[in-house]
């Protein structure tokens, strides 16, 4: 188990703007007195009493840590340090300074496939190390995939938030229904025994997202899309997918399984010919096809205009229960961590 530090985060760091926020707390650019070096504090808020409503058990926080200490890979988010005080935990985390991988890709006049392809394989590549070391994300989402640095010609991924995630003992049997609609897998919904396997479905609609700018199951509303999700209901509509390629419907098509087992894992997607061409022609195929960018400028935009609403949402439920509502620059998406499925 990490030490939690007992020393006041701000003897150490000078706290500077918000980055981003949560469900409990914000993450902080923060700069380290003694090397003038910048890193992303994050703060969260830790509950007080076992009836408290507010803040996080610090046996989830001690998860988070303990996952995080596993996980060093270029394509995942490094912890540098925790601090802790009696409200308050700090983790010290290197600073991810390149924005979300989907503002970055709607910024774009275009995209071939071959060139998406480069920033999955990063994604993958990250899964791969986690999965090898029994550990799944379970809230793997365009929210919570950035880029190191958007002015270098390659960007770097990194993974963030492992906040719902998991390090699997040999043989146990774990169950949770925390996540997010869109992206949840159909074993996570019917509350059935988890594997890695869950990240792999996220990745499926994330791939479907990227190259369509649709989203696979999503309903009216969140019951409705947990029923798309359950029900495994989806298909590729000729319009949107008409600039893709054969091979990435397949890719797609291996991991919106509902079978867990059946789907791919990481491993295998990165051998996967759409991922990895072995012929000529596959290679080809890739160069042609490209990303419905029109399609996926609209998806991202309203992506973004839900995750102010919903901060506006959390805002007047925070003044309502008489809480401070700090403002903060890059609000909460359309998070619902659902934890109860007794309409679905
Ligand atoms: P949630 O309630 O969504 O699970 P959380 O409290 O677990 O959120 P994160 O998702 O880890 O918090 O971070 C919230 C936001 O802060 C992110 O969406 C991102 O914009 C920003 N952020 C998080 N970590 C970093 C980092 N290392 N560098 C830069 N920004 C970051």
């Amino acid at each position: 188990m990490a030490l939690f530090k007992p020393e006041n985060v701000e003897d150490f760091y000078e706290i500077e703007e918000v980055l981003g926020s949560g469900h409990f707390g914000q993450v902080r650019k923060v700069c380290e007195r003694t090397s003038r070096t910048h890193w992303a504090g994050k703060f969260l808020k830790i509950r007080k009493t076992a009836c408290s409503r507010l803040g996080l058990d610090r046996t989830s926080v001690e998860r988070e840590v303990e996952i995080l200490q596993i996980l060093h890979h270029p394509n995942i988010v490094a912890l540098k340090d925790v601090f802790e005080s009696r409200s308050e935990v700090v983790l010290i985390l290197e600073l991810v300074s390149g924005g979300e991988l989907f503002d970055f890709i709607a910024e774009k006049e275009n995209l071939l496939e071959c060139e998406a392809i480069e920033f999955l394989k990063q994604i993958l590549e990250g899964l791969k190390f986690m999965h090898k070391n029994n550990i799944a994300h379970f809230d793997l989402k365009p929210e919570n995939i950035m880029l190191s640095d958007k002015g270098s010609p390659h960007p770097n991924i990194k993974l963030i938030d492992f906040g719902l995630a998991h390090h699997f003992c040999q043989g146990e049997e774990y169950r949770s229904t925390s996540g997010t609609p869109q992206y949840i897998a159909p074993e996570m919904i019917s509350n059935e025994p988890l594997s890695t396997a869950a990240d792999m479905w996220s990745i499926g609609v994330i791939t479907y997202i990227l190259l369509s700018g649709l989203s696979p199951f999503q309903g009216e509303t969140d019951e409705e899309t947990l029923k798309n999700v359950i029900a495994t209901n989806y298909q590729f509509n000729k319009h949107y997918f008409s600039m893709t390629s054969s091979m990435a419907k397949d890719f797609i098509m291996k991991l919106l399984i509902k079978t867990p087992n059946e789907r791919m894992t990481a491993e295998e997607c990165l051998v996967h010919p759409w991922i990895k061409p072995i012929t000529r022609t596959q290679a080809d195929k890739r160069s042609r096809s490209s990303i419905n960018m029109r399609s996926f400028k609209k998806f991202n935009a309203k992506r973004k205009w839900k995750m102010s609403y919903n901060m506006v949402l959390m805002c007047n439920r925070l003044v309502s229960l008489r809480l401070p509502c700090k403002s903060n620059s890059n609000p909460d998406p359309l998070q619902v961590r659902i934890k109860t499925y007794s309409k679905v």
